[in-house]
């Protein structure tokens, strides 16, 4: 089994040279374990922070060790009585081929009602993460105007159609360069799809929102941030669920120059972690699977092919390489 570990902590941008493909042996399951075939990988931002050596909400990851992170595969050998040979599995041991887990660690999942891979996706936990954000963290009200970035990604496709679903009377995103702003408008619902990298994140917010934003859903931090806070209404409600603007920085820069507006506008502004708020999954995954199934929610992916491309699929990952999940298939 071929698994990829951490051979160096990254400073700034990973580099390939920080990672090393390692083949170990496939040993049977012990009592109460099981061996899994992964299908699927994951690949997320999150693991940008994991691979740095601080104190966090997860643990930084071990160097010369698989790495870890969400993956669906197929189970091939059992000694656990309740997850048999050929069930289809969520679990957490992904970056290698093949993974002994121990069963209480696998969630059995459903290939007939969605695809299998959209449980790493929008039937999973970057979708929960939107769910909740929108929800529970900042919630969307009948006729708000919401404005999500990195809305061409996992969690902000998914946002925009539960800001949608929750009567949001205009769904704003923005994204990197003019195909992904454009596709934002066309193929994923949104009103309105901004091209950040093209400059004036300012003035297209206000063009976009001439009133005002009542809810950002934040995947950026940084000038995303920044823009929001100016262009936020009175009341309006913030929830800050990611600052990947920030996951390559070597030192910690100066956070947005017009906080003092959170006073003055009586903003909300709320962090949250996803795996706080696992209580909602039931409802989330029946209403992911019922608009996967009726087409209302796209799903789009960017599949990487073999485990010797999830290095670089991970470091696309950063650069905006993806639209939708970023998965590496097996
Ligand atoms: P995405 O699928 O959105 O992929 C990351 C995207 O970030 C890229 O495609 C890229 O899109 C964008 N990006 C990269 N650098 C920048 C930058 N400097 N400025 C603006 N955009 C940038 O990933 P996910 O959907 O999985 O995650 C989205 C966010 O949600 C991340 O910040 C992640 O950490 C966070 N998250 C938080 C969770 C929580 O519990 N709080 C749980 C899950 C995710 P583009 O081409 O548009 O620039």
């Amino acid at each position: 089994s071929r698994e990829v570990h951490l051979v160096s902590r990254p400073s700034g941008e990973p580099a390939p040279e920080n990672f090393t493909l390692v083949t170990s042996e496939v040993r049977s399951p012990s009592d109460g374990q099981v061996l899994v075939r992964n299908n699927w990988l994951s690949v997320d931002p999150y693991m940008r922070g994991r691979m740095n050596d601080v104190k966090s909400y997860v643990a930084p990851f071990q160097l010369n060790a698989p790495l870890e992170g969400g993956a669906v595969g197929t189970v091939i050998e059992s000694r656990a009585g309740d997850v048999p040979v050929g069930a289809t599995v969520l679990h957490f041991a992904g970056w290698r081929e093949y993974a002994l887990v121990d069963a209480p660690h696998v969630q059995q999942v459903d290939g007939s009602a969605v695809p299998l891979q959209t449980y790493l996706g929008p039937a999973g936990m970057p979708g929960l993460t939107a769910y909740a954000g929108l929800t529970r963290i900042a919630p969307v009200r009948d006729g708000d105007v919401v404005f999500i970035s990195a809305a061409a990604g996992a969690v902000g496709t998914v946002a925009g159609r539960i800001a949608r679903h929750l009567g949001a009377a205009k769904v704003i995103g923005s994204a990197g360069g003019p195909t992904k702003a454009q596709r934002l408008v066309s193929d994923f619902g949104f009103d309105t799809g901004i091209d950040y990298r093209a400059g004036n994140l300012d003035k297209h917010l206000r063009e976009a929102a001439p009133d005002g934003i009542d809810v950002y859903f934040d995947n950026v931090g940084g000038e995303h941030l920044r823009a929001a806070i100016a262009t936020m209404r009175d009341n309006g409600r913030i929830a800050m669920c990611g600052a990947i603007s920030h996951y390559n920085d070597a030192a910690a820069g100066p956070g947005p120059d017009n906080l003092m507006q959170v006073i003055s506008k009586r903003l909300t502004v709320r962090g949250f972690i996803v795996s706080d708020h696992k209580d909602l999954a039931a409802d989330f995954t029946g209403l992911a699977s019922s608009w996967i199934g009726d087409g209302s929610l796209r799903t789009p992916e960017t599949v990487a092919e073999g485990i010797d491309n999830a290095v670089d699929a991970f470091l696309g990952l950063l650069r905006g390489a993806n639209t939708g999940k970023m998965l590496i298939r097996l």
